[in-house]
């Protein structure tokens, strides 16, 4: 077997991917003094000429552009549906795009160094703590236990915002938990301009008097206002499961986009000789010995070969391969390390030998398990032109806001057009709080060729866009479309399934979000501020029909799960992220959980990837 062939290993550990939880591993280790070669399929989206970089990459207000830069953007097309009359009842629906069948709908992610970190909307919402005991007790590991997950949190946080903790840190006192001298560092992003917007200002007053009334327990409100002062992350309210109005914080350092691709240029910046990152390395196979150890990683070396990239890149690409001494980490994120196991033979047998890949080791649970949140916008036409913070904003350089945000760092583009979020549970029985709904300025529907321009096209909306969290929907799965390592695989969500949600709670509990998102908006149509509900629309209104526009509208872009922690045959990982099986071979990505965490799923992913670096190094025997 050509994997046994003994050759000198050029690292200790390889690592495939730089996102959320790959950038943020291989960083650590590298720090902890071990070898490491990062392979990452893109570029550097900062160095990558292309339209509109790096400010795509830089300004927060230009997230939903990243997200469609042709220089970084991997584009999915997956099914919500299995039914093909379901499926095409979405208007995000596209049968064929850009010259090619993709049949699906587009669900973007991003082939550059960073991940999805590189495009994401920088929002850091801390999970439940519940998220984290569900993992020690399903696997009886008190490692993931909450109040000891959130030391990871504490670890790599530099926090921007509640600057009087920061001080009372110093003096050794940290109610809230925050980091304060970690990588990530996070900030609130409030334009002054926001404060003298008064159609804005009437809207923050009104959604907040209005959603304060509407979550309810008004005693432990006013405490959770005193002591958290709206942040999201205070783990006093974090303990509480708190509900009602928070400030978004942003994952940026001085109002600029940061990510794992500034952690990881850093650590190679400081270690040249511990970390050495291989960008335009797209993996393609892992090398295993006879034993089932993973002993390497083979690629393909060339620019965009990722058939799911935006600009696809005919080249061949050169084959190459890299070898490691102790172990392989996969952290390809929730659709491309499923993949990658396959094509390496580890996974379910059926869909290998469909594919003549011959099985290596049987594990049924790989790509399966795929759960995501169920989002639907309700978007409302405002009664003027323009919102104030907006004025002469066309989202390009070439325009005032741009000028604002490059010379001072201020202005409507320091936002990611979020305002404000309501935290709720869809119904009083729901264990912990499942339901955010986030303000924004923009007309924001979902994903599809083109939203992203189309988000600029109208600056007098008002977006309400529910977040379903804590999804019962256990029935999606990725699974291979082709051997050929270059073609992205088959993502199938099955949207609202029965079998793992049989009293339909999460459509009910987005029907919920719906009328929340109403009642929310209610005084400011009562005021004359916002005039016309363009989405839904008027004639949406009793249950059943929400119901329908959820199940015809609604989209994710969390991904995660497809690689579970849990026992065989559903769980593919142990508590320590080893692989069924194996030896030598881990993942750290999303794809780890058993259930989709929190609200946001980035500050999980980037928690893991240190806590996975502590279980690594634990792992190394001392002679
Ligand atoms: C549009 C959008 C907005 C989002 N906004 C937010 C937000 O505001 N807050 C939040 O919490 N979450 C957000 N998310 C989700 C969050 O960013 C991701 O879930 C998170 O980054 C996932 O981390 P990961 O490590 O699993 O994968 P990723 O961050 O996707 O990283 C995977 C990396 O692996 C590389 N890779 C894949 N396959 C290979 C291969 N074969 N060889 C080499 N390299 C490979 C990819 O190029 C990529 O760099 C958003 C997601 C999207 C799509």
């Amino acid at each position: 077997m050509g994997d046994d062939v003994p050759r000198p290993a050029d690292c200790e550990y390889v690592v495939v991917g730089s996102g959320a939880g790959g950038g943020t591993v291989a960083a650590r280790l590298a720090e902890a003094g071990r070898r490491v070669v990062l392979l990452e399929a893109g570029g550097d989206p900062r160095a990558t000429p292309g339209p509109r970089l790096p400010a795509d990459y830089d300004v927060p207000a230009f997230h939903a552009y990243a997200s469609e830069n042709d220089a970084m953007s991997w584009n999915f097309f997956v099914r919500h549906y299995d039914r093909d009359e379901d499926q095409r009842r979405d208007p995000k629906y596209r049968e064929t795009w850009g010259g090619r069948r993709v049949d699906g709908v587009l669900y973007p992610r991003a082939g550059t160094l960073g991940g999805c970190t590189a495009h994401n909307a920088m929002i850091m919402l801390y999970p439940h703590n519940a998220d984290w005991d569900g993992i020690a007790d399903l696997t009886g590991d008190p490692s993931w236990a909450a109040d000891r997950m959130r030391a990871y949190f504490e670890r790599l946080e530099d926090c921007g915002h509640r600057t009087a903790y920061r001080w009372l840190a110093k003096l050794g006192l940290n109610p809230t938990r925050h980091g304060w001298n970690g990588w990530l560092r996070t900030e609130l992003a409030m334009p002054p301009a926001a404060l003298g917007d008064r159609p804005l200002l009437g809207v923050v007053r009104e959604c907040v008097g209005e959603a304060l009334g509407l979550v309810g327990r008004p005693l432990d409100r006013l405490r959770w206002l005193i002591q958290g002062q709206l942040d999201p992350n205070d783990w006093r309210l974090v303990s509480e499961d708190a509900v009602g109005v928070r400030y978004l914080p942003l994952t940026t350092r001085g109002h600029a986009r940061a990510g794992t691709r500034e952690r990881v240029l850093d650590a190679a910046r400081r270690w040249p000789d511990r970390l050495r990152v291989e960008l335009n390395a797209l993996a393609t196979r892992i090398c295993l010995d006879r034993d089932n150890r993973a002993v390497g990683v083979e690629y393909l070396a060339g620019e965009r070969l990722y058939r799911a990239h935006a600009r696809p890149s005919a080249a061949a690409g050169e084959r190459r391969q890299v070898r490691a001494s102790r172990e392989v980490i996969l952290a390809g994120g929730a659709f491309n390390t499923p993949q990658l196991l396959m094509l390496s033979g580890i996974g379910r047998p059926e869909v290998l030998e469909r594919h003549g890949i011959p099985v290596r080791v049987a594990l049924p649970g790989v790509g399966r398990n795929l759960q995501d949140r169920y989002e639907v916008s309700v978007v409302n036409r405002m009664s003027f032109e323009c919102w104030g913070m907006l004025a002469g904003a066309r989202f390009d350089t070439a325009d005032p806001c741009y000028r604002q945000w490059a010379d001072a760092r201020a202005g409507a583009y320091i936002t990611n057009g979020g305002m404000l979020g309501v935290i709720t549970r869809s119904a009083a029985s729901r264990p912990v709080p499942d339901l955010f709904c986030l303000a924004l300025l923009a007309p924001f529907e979902g994903y599809f060729p083109g939203y992203a321009a189309r988000l600029g096209d109208r600056r007098n909306c008002l977006t309400w866009t529910i977040l379903k969290a804590h999804t019962n929907n256990r029935g999606g799965e990725v699974t291979l479309r082709s051997p050929d390592p270059r073609d992205p695989p088959a993502v199938t969500f099955r949207y609202f399934e029965k079998e793992s949600d049989p009293l339909g709670e999460d459509l009910d509990g987005v029907v919920q979000g719906v009328k929340l998102a109403r009642a929310l908006t209610e005084p400011l149509r009562r005021e004359g501020l916002a005039c016309e509900e363009l989405v839904p629309g008027a004639g949406v209104q009793s249950d059943d029909e929400i119901r329908q526009f959820v199940r015809d509208n609604a989209w994710g872009h969390h991904a995660s799960c497809t690689c579970p922690i849990g026992r065989e045959p559903a769980g593919v990982l142990d508590s320590a992220f080893r692989v069924h099986g194996t030896r030598g071979l881990r993942v750290v990505d999303a794809s780890v959980f058993p259930r989709i965490p929190g609200f946001f799923v980035a500050s999980a992913v980037y928690m893991v990837g240190e806590k996975a670096a502590d279980a690594i190094l634990a792992d190394i025997v001392t002679p």
